[in-house]
């Protein structure tokens, strides 16, 4: 029988489950298509929930050998068993605490999806988060159970993990203890051919901890670097949080096949290999970055997610928001914090501002969902970490750091919620909470105007707040808005430092008094709240705050301003790029005191897509082959105003000897990159071909095939570069994005077609899957081809991996968003796709239900 249509879970059903459980025993007797699962849980009933419940065990995929309770086999007829659940109704439960035991069988080797138990490359290995433990055994798979677990492996594969410390062990099994009660959601295994490098770090109460990450063999000698960013994420959680780590031993796999980034199960995080291998040949410095900053997240988590986890899929901003914002943290202080500042608001635009544009919007805490696994989102992660940074300023750090300790102090082995998170701020700082807590439930960008006036001596800013509807919620109230503002002297001195602003009211106005002139306003400083800012300004007021602002974000926020003004009058009035625009990002090229990652950042031109949304909000439909064509030619304008200073830039930043991953040699290569492309709009790429025969680490290598690439040249480099790397997947990947990413709009289908039909493409795999299709959306102009064949090819690609892999297809179908964007033509044509995907037979739950809200119909 066919499914009904998919149920949406709502939070306010919650209710507390009628069992808890004391403690959970897994054998595992692994083989590829017969795993055998045995359990034994010690359940009891819940003092908290109505008693007299019957036991609802959930269950996906299983096959039921036989189960027990109180030691008693359950005949037929003495429970009931579906697609989804195994149900032994109350009368056959004792009263009081009991043992429910059970046997199963699973196929490891058919399961594509990568929830639960699977394998990759020959080696088993687990994910469970959200609900993929359901998958394993019957369980209660739900947050709000804890438990301790044992577990024995028993295999013939080399090396068998699990959570928590390692017991027994011998020929062909091993036994793991965790003694942390942990939700399901944590549980891991791993079997297979894996080698380990290894370090120790001991706490600073004097626990030694044995840290290994386990690779296949071969990439042993690529984790120096995921290491050393472990070290130090466990030394920075003692100094700034007070946190210490509390197993005996850490351990890290590297896996290929993986939906997500990477996974904070107790004591065994389970990554995705691309966030853990590394080496100065086959790594850029973005996948350094991308490696300390994951390794960091993973392990935070074991404070923020698995001792304090959430109470129900509600509250994933509690675990995940906190996350984020500590990983960025400890990126800011590993590197330059403006910077990463910089990069962050970036990632916020780009991905987070778009959903929360579009069809997809939704609340930092979600009051419903049919398929939890599509809100992991950028509105949870990181709109939910921007959240906490707006807290902080408000609340002060004292207050934050008084707070934090609370929340560690009273919810450890917690399953809590939003609430509980608040209610530590307001116990702890005295501040009521009650208005800010609004930034958990209405979904939507704020839109902040500001006018100003000059009278007397008397500088007032008046600002309103405006946030549009969004799906399910159609009228917003006024937010607690912090805004960071400085006052700037005509001549460039700072007459008010930054002060931060509390806006609360749907209009207000604040005034700067005793000022002898009218300031130069820098507003929003640091980006103190994730807000659209809305002020008619001068060209001349921006290349002042570029030139003269002494917050960095805000002084490059000016640039990227200015740059948007420019692109969007060539866009839309064909005008020609103004002097003003031109000189003011000469200084900044210029000037030797600015940081070379600074300096790199503030010569970037907006993306593609950041100039649509730009528009789309100034109310102009974007045309995307309009916006690319703006775009080259602003670059090739900037290259030539430069063109007198770029060759000398390009040698500065040149740093001799050898490699090194660090934050100031990356800032340098970054700023070389950035003159490179330049360059090769004056030297037809003869710079950039000499760097790729030249270039001794993949961050000049895949950055000069890259540039030649994009002026029209690299094809014979490119397969240079695949004959090189044809034996490594990770820099393979690379090689398929850059392609589909990179091609010219009109051949961008082509092209990607043509890598779809290459031997490598290995389209089960989601980082391969990733690099070819993802690349195809992340080329603008190409994706949105006014002949649609894109959208057609991402379609027929979405409904070929949907059976195989729903969770990948759902959240790649997230490229269809912006779809209202654009004009008539291209919305018949996406709208089509995404029907044509809607109306394949047997959509999974997770792609129906996203290509069901990005329609409009959900
Ligand atoms: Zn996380």
């Amino acid at each position: 029988m066919k499914d009904a249509s998919p149920q949406a879970v709502y939070l306010s059903d919650y209710t507390p489950p009628a069992y808890l459980v004391d403690k959970v025993s897994l054998v595992f007797r692994l083989d590829p298509a017969a795993t055998r699962v045995l359990s034994r849980i010690e359940f009891r009933p819940n003092p908290d929930a109505a008693s007299g419940q019957p036991l609802k065990l959930d269950g996906e995929k299983l096959k039921l050998i036989g189960a027990a309770v109180a030691g008693e086999a359950l005949q037929d007829g003495e429970h009931s068993l579906t697609d989804t659940a195994l149900t032994i109704p109350a009368s056959r439960l004792p009263d009081g605490p009991f043992v429910f035991e059970a046997e199963v069988e699973i196929d490891p080797s058919a399961n594509t999806a990568l929830e639960g138990l699977y394998m990759s490359n020959g080696m088993y290995c687990t994910q469970c988060e959200a609900e993929g433990f359901r998958r394993i055994t019957y369980y209660p798979d739900r947050p709000d159970v804890m438990a301790p677990f044992h577990v024995r492996i028993e295999s013939d594969m080399p090396v068998l993990l699990s959570n928590g410390n390692p017991g027994d062990s011998g020929d062909g099994f091993a036994e793991w203890t965790d003694p942390w009660p942990k939700p399901a959601y944590l549980f891991a295994l791993v079997a297979g051919d894996l080698v380990a490098a290894k370090d120790s770090f001991t706490t600073r109460s004097g626990t030694p901890v044995e840290l290994g990450i386990w690779v296949r063999p071969g990439d042993e000698g690529k984790c120096d670097y995921a290491l050393d960013a472990l070290k130090r994420s466990m030394k920075w959680d003692e100094d700034v949080y007070g946190r210490e780590y509390d197993l005996d031993v850490f351990n890290i796999v590297a896996v290929d096949d993986f939906n997500m980034g990477a996974m904070e199960n107790k004591g065994l995080n389970i990554f995705n290999s691309k966030y853990v291998l590394a080496s100065p040949a086959t790594a850029t410095d973005t996948d350094y970055e991308n490696i300390e900053g994951i390794i960091a997240h993973e392990y935070f988590h074991n404070w923020t997610g698995n001792r304090i986890t959430c109470r129900d899929w509600f509250q994933l901003c509690l675990k995940e928001g906190l996350t984020v914002f500590r990983d960025q943290q400890f990126s800011g202080d590993m590197r330059s914090k403006p910077v990463k500042r910089i990069q962050d608001v970036l990632q916020l635009r780009a991905r987070q501002f778009r959903e929360d544009n579009g069809p997809l919007a939704h609340p930092v805490r979600p009051s419903s969902y049919i398929e939890i696994n599509n809100f992991y989102t950028a509105t949870v992660y990181e709109k939910g970490a921007e959240v906490i940074g707006m807290l902080k300023r408000l609340v002060g750090d004292d207050g934050y750091a008084k707070a934090l300790d609370l929340y560690f102090d009273r919810h450890d082995g917690d399953a809590a919620t939003i609430e509980d998170w608040l209610a530590v701020f307001q116990d702890a700082t005295g501040r009521d909470l009650s208005q800010f807590g609004r930034w958990y439930t209405q979904a939507g960008t704020p839109r902040v105007s500001v006018t100003d006036d000059f009278k007397d001596g008397t500088y007032t800013l008046h600002l309103k707040q405006e946030t549009p509807a969004t799906p399910g919620q159609p009228a917003k109230q006024p937010q607690v808005i912090p805004v960071a503002v400085g006052l700037l002297n005509p001549n460039g001195d700072e007459v008010q430092p930054t002060t931060v602003l509390e806006l609360t009211e749907a209009e207000q106005s604040f005034a700067f008094d005793g000022l002898s002139a009218k300031p130069v306003p820098s507003i929003l400083r640091g980006f103190s709240a994730p807000v659209i800012l809305d002020r008619k300004t001068t060209t001349e007021e921006r290349a002042f705050l570029l030139a003269h602002d002494t917050d960095p974000f805000n002084k490059w926020e000016a640039g990227r301003a200015l740059a948007k003004d420019v692109l969007a009058r060539m866009v839309t009035e064909r005008a020609a790029p103004g002097p003003a625009y031109l000189n003011a990002l000469e200084r900044v090229a210029r000037d030797d005191t600015l940081d070379p990652a600074f300096r790199a950042l503030a010569l970037r031109l907006p993306s593609e897509d950041d100039m649509a949304q730009t528009l789309f909000d100034a109310g102009v439909t974007p045309d995307p082959l309009a916006i690319h064509d703006a775009r080259e030619k602003l670059m090739l304008a900037l290259a030539e105003h430069l063109s007198a200073s770029l060759p000398r830039l390009y040698e500065a930043m040149n740093i001799p000897g050898p490699y090194s991953p660090d934050s100031k040699a990356a800032g340098c290569r970054a700023l070389r990159q950035t003159a490179l492309a330049m360059l090769a709009r004056l030297d037809d790429g003869k710079t950039a071909a000499k760097q790729f025969r030249d270039a001794d680490n993949m961050t000049e290598q895949l950055g000069a095939l890259g540039v030649l690439l994009s002026v029209g040249h690299g094809q014979e480099e490119l397969g240079t570069f695949y004959r090189q790397w044809q034996s490594d997947r990770l820099v393979i990947d690379k090689w398929f994005a850059l392609q589909s990413s990179t091609a010219a709009p009109r051949k961008a289908a082509d092209t990607t077609l043509a890598l779809t039909r290459h031997p490598d493409f290995d389209w089960k795999n989601p980082n391969r899957f990733r690099s070819v299709i993802g690349g195809l959306a992340m080329n603008a102009a190409g994706f949105h081809d006014p002949s649609g064949a894109s959208y057609e090819l991402v379609a027929d690609w979405l409904i070929r991996l949907d059976p195989m892999n729903p969770q990948t297809t759902a959240r790649m179908s997230t490229v269809f968003e912006t779809w209202r964007r654009y004009d008539a033509d291209r919305q018949a044509l996406i709208r089509g796709a995404l029907e044509r995907i809607a109306a394949t037979p047997g959509l999974s739950r997770d792609t129906t239900e996203m290509v069901g809200r990005i329609l409009g119909s959900a």
